[in-house]
């Protein structure tokens, strides 16, 4: 076991922000404590045999209600990484303007390890467990997916929560990352890696930081290399080939493959969906070890597995001219240090991952609002746009081609009206960093001014309550 710590790291680098404000120190203290943590053991029986599982749920702050954040099924889960996974969700609702406060879950299990069914046991286990303490409700606390949960693990929590609390009208509410038979909503399963491409193209438009880097303006041509074809890597990959830049390299725990004329997403996640590994994809070159793929020459490099992997060791072989952290907490501060001495900009994971959280938080309102969003309005949009489109039509004399047609006319669906709030919310969020980098020159780098960002947020919204002075 090394020594690191992931909420030291966490907390270096919010004391690092902390400096450029002047908020009491007992006001910085309260914001970066935990407040709640709640460690677990309750038995679940496996096969003959009785297993005692060790859980958590970490709740970070309290200055919004509910605490908001995913659950991971690890076996690399432990008290230090949830508290730093529950800070950094308090920092990232902050700054993508999302009303919660930061919290985090895990079960300290290989999910491999377990047929569905005893899955489904250790779930529900977990979430009574959560129920008793009163550690979850829409009001309280609502988990959503992690590393090694998905749609099927949320929607036995829902299931769990609805049944032990017959008649909560808003039960649906008390977790997100939903199916979407389940209360979910359009759009979510991609939310992740959709902003971080949201978030990076928004970084990639800017001349002045492309200018610095050395690198043109926008996504069209850019060598990126993504670590991790999980659904966050998978899908920031996906969005990044749709916008023409090209994936030249793609890393996972087996191994990992190149191509400097581009990979194609899809055909490498369908060969390693039938051969168990992505290895030996036809038109790809194996690299030597897994970990060659972070020092492949690059334009941007995505991380979007676990934390810790690019550390003090191998930051100084990394040649990506920009570093988007899909992932939470993939660089330590060592690697921090390396990459803003060497002017290559990390673009911070609190912000660029937030995607996920961002969308939770439409399905949250969607399931309080009990309806789905586009119903009122989508028909009505479409008479609208078919009577304008006539309108101009006629006095012009001249017809629209079809595929214009078609989109002019289109009412949103709930999908268009998910991934429009998720660009703006993204999009409105890089420019506030950037303008609170701008402003205090002294920061230096990327993630200070987010944490920055973050900071006041929060003890703004503590000083409204009337709690800090
Ligand atoms: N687990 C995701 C994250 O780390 C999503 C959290 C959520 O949707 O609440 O941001």
């Amino acid at each position: 076991m090394s020594e690191y710590s992931f909420f030291g790291a966490v907390e270096k680098s919010f004391d690092k922000a902390a400096q450029f404000t002047k908020w009491d120190p007992g006001v910085l203290e309260q914001i970066k404590q935990c407040n709640a943590v709640y460690r677990m053991h309750f038995p679940v029986k496996i096969g003959e045999k009785i297993e005692v599982i060790k859980a958590y749920r970490v709740q970070h702050s309290h200055h919004k209600l509910p605490c908001k954040g995913g659950i991971r099924f690890a076996m690399s889960v432990n008290l230090d990484e949830v508290m730093a996974l529950a800070a950094l969700m308090t920092y990232k609702c902050a700054i993508v303007n999302v009303p919660f406060a930061g919290a985090k879950g895990g079960i300290t299990i290989d999910p491999k390890k377990y047929t569905p069914y005893e899955l489904e046991k250790i779930t529900r286990r977990y979430t009574s467990e959560l129920i008793k303490k009163n550690f979850i409700g829409p009001g309280i606390d609502v988990p959503a997916p992690d590393y090694g949960t998905g749609e099927r693990e949320m929607a036995w929590i829902v299931d769990t929560y609805a049944s032990m609390r017959p008649g909560e009208i808003d039960a649906m509410g008390c977790v997100t990352g939903k199916p979407v038979t389940q209360g979910g909503v359009r759009g979510r399963r991609e939310a992740t890696g959709l902003g971080v491409f949201y978030g990076l193209r928004e970084v990639l438009n800017m001349k002045d930081q492309m200018d610095k880097l050395g690198l043109s303006v926008g996504v069209e041509g850019k060598r990126v290399v993504v670590q991790g074809l999980g659904n966050v890597g998978y899908h920031s990959a996906k969005f990044f080939q749709e916008a023409g830049a090209k994936i030249v390299g793609l890393a996972e725990f087996e191994g990992s493959i190149w191509n400097t004329d581009g990979l194609d997403v899809d055909a490498v996640f369908e060969h390693r969906k039938k051969t168990g590994s992505i290895l030996n994809f036809k038109d790809g070159t194996n690299f030597a070890k897994n970990t060659d793929a972070l020092e492949m020459d690059c334009d941007v490099l995505i991380p979007a597995a676990l934390e810790n992997v690019i550390n003090g060791t191998n930051a100084p072989n990394v040649k990506a001219k920009i570093i988007g952290e899909a992932a939470n907490g993939p660089l330590t501060p060592e690697a921090d240090e390396n990459f803003a001495k060497r002017g290559i900009l990390v673009v911070p994971d609190m912000y660029l991952n937030a995607g996920g959280v961002t969308v939770s938080y439409f399905e949250w309102l969607k399931n309080l609002s009990h309806v789905r969003y586009g119903r009122m309005e989508k028909r009505f949009t479409e008479n609208l746009n078919t009577h304008i489109l006539g309108q101009i039509e006629g006095l012009t004399g001249k017809q629209v081609n079809n595929k214009e047609r078609e989109f002019i006319m289109h009412g949103p669906d709930e999908v268009d009206l998910v991934r429009s709030g998720l660009e703006e919310t993204m999009i409105t969020a890089t420019r506030e960093i950037m303008d609170a980098w701008k402003a205090n020159p002294q920061v230096p780098d990327m993630r200070t001014a987010a944490y920055l960002v973050a900071i006041n947020k929060v003890a703004t919204s503590y000083a409204e309550l009337g709690i800090f002075p």
